[in-house]
């Protein structure tokens, strides 16, 4: 039995890659904020699809949230360690910079790059020392390319981007790797805000990417066949960007 663990399961994309991971047999991890309603759905949906998993709330943010549990599921699975970690979970708050708050700032960058680090360390030594495990960070285009309006999640996305490149040449020989995909404009309720009929005139397959479509490549580079892919970002975009 191999252990996935994905941050921000509960909704949207987090929720379609814990449905897909649940036809490759994980046990599934499902780690939420606030919506244990949602959460719980996501946990239907994982049974429905054959697996097995359970839900996990902790604040992405807070280093001591994240020690607290993890550490808590290592004092209760002893033996066991989590093969596979989706750093998924990920918040908007756009503003020019002129305009933007601290604060807008501060939560972007904490919720999507300084949580990269609180899992990540926590959860390295296992695989390390097991000689097998997959990061599977959950990246952007704005990360990428850069997005007015985002440069606090710009930054942040990008942050993420440049640590799966540093950490999987630090790890790679111990057959642990990294990796992360970078999305374009995907429907969820990140995304509700937008306006769509006109942000899908710029995308080449003129339309918005679906959940299925981003999960699908991150099964992938979670299973075996990924084996000898490491340090790569992989754009699910509709052609938007390359
Ligand atoms: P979403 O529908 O808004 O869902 C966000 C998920 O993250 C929810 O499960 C939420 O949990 C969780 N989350 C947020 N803050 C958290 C925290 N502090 N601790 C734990 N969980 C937290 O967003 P999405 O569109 O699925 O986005 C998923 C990832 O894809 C994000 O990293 C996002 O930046 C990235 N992305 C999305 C798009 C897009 O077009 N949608 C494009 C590029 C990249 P609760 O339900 O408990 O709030």
């Amino acid at each position: 039995m191999r252990y996935a663990l994905v941050t921000g399961g509960s909704r949207g994309i987090g929720r379609a890659i814990c449905a897909s991971l649940a036809k490759d047999g994980f046990y599934i991890l499902i780690n939420y904020n606030s919506s244990s309603t949602e959460a719980e759905s996501t946990l239907a949906m994982v049974r429905v699809n054959g697996g097995s998993g359970e839900i996990m709330q902790f604040d992405v943010s807070s280093q001591e949230a994240v020690e607290k549990a993890l550490g808590d599921w290592q004092a209760r699975n002893e033996g066991k360690y989590i093969h596979i970690l989706v750093n998924n979970a990920g918040i908007r708050k756009d503003a020019l910079v002129m305009w933007m708050k601290n604060e807008e700032w501060n939560d972007v960058l904490n919720t999507n790059l300084n949580s990269f680090l609180y899992i990540t360390r926590f959860l390295l030594k296992d695989m390390l020392v097991n000689k097998f495990g997959r990061i599977i960070n959950v990246v952007s285009l704005s990360g990428i390319k850069g997005l007015p309006g985002q440069v606090n999640y710009s930054a942040a996305k990008g942050g993420v981007i440049a640590a799966t490149k540093a950490l999987a040449q630090e790890i790679a020989k111990k057959n642990v790797t990294v990796n992360a995909v970078a999305p374009g404009f995907i429907k969820t309720d990140m995304t509700k805000d937008l306006d769509e009929a006109q942000l899908k005139m710029m995308i080449p397959m003129g339309r918005f990417g679906r959940p299925e479509e981003v999960a699908s490549v991150v099964r992938f580079l979670a299973s075996d066949d990924a084996s000898y892919i490491t340090g790569s970002v992989i754009n699910i975009n509709g052609g938007l960007y390359t």
